[in-house]
């Protein structure tokens, strides 16, 4: 089966499975991810927004412009990269997703990130950090790489995290934009070394 074929599979496993149904009851649809298979590197968002939600593509509203800004502002492809959301229904009124709806998905990203198999995962923002690195302190640990255990296909496996803002975070302050910015350098300085 081709690494496409895995995630199509995975995407039909989350519907079989009913996973969090109040969400799935009142979204448009699945926002399960976007980008190439075989990427490098795996972006890893919150949930989507109502953008998201309508067209089915994660970060393709105003924080899909930042994202794709700093990508590109730091030499990476959106296309050579993988991008989802922890949560992959948009929560009602764009409000945070709660901690069982995160505790329920993270099964489905696991299994992504190992069909996946990225050198890099790039979290956007705390909800998503927070998953990987519970003590994450944003404001201290952003753009700072660290060496993480993670359970992928039943081993445990080193995996290389990187902790970003959320690229929501420099629409709402101006003064984070170069910090992103620079976050996203480094990133894509370790996806070459990797
Ligand atoms: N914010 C996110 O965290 N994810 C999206 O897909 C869009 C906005």
């Amino acid at each position: 089966m081709t690494t496409q074929q895995q995630l199509d599979q995975l995407e039909q496993e989350i519907l079989d499975s009913n996973v969090c149904p109040e969400l799935r009851d009142q979204a448009t649809q699945m926002v399960f991810g976007s980008g190439s298979p075989d990427a490098d590197v795996i972006f890893i968002g919150e949930a989507p927004g109502a953008k998201e939600d309508l067209s089915g593509e994660p970060f393709v509203g105003a924080s899909g412009k930042m994202l794709n800004e700093m990508l590109e502002q730091s030499g990476m492809q959106r296309s050579d990269s993988y991008i989802t959301n922890i949560v992959k229904y948009r929560p009602p009124d764009n409000r945070d997703p709660s901690v069982s709806e995160k505790n329920e998905f993270l099964p489905y990203l696991l299994k992504q990130i190992a069909i996946i198999k990225p050198k890099i995962m790039a979290t956007l923002g705390r909800h998503a950090g927070s998953v990987f690195l519970p003590d994450l302190i944003i404001g201290n640990d952003h753009g700072k790489p660290k060496q993480i255990k993670v359970e992928l296909d039943g081993k445990e496996e080193d995996v290389l995290i990187v902790p970003l803002y959320h690229p929501a975070a420099a629409l709402y302050n101006g003064s984070l934009r170069q910090t992103l910015f620079d976050d996203f350098q480094t990133a894509a300085q370790l996806i070459k070394e990797a």
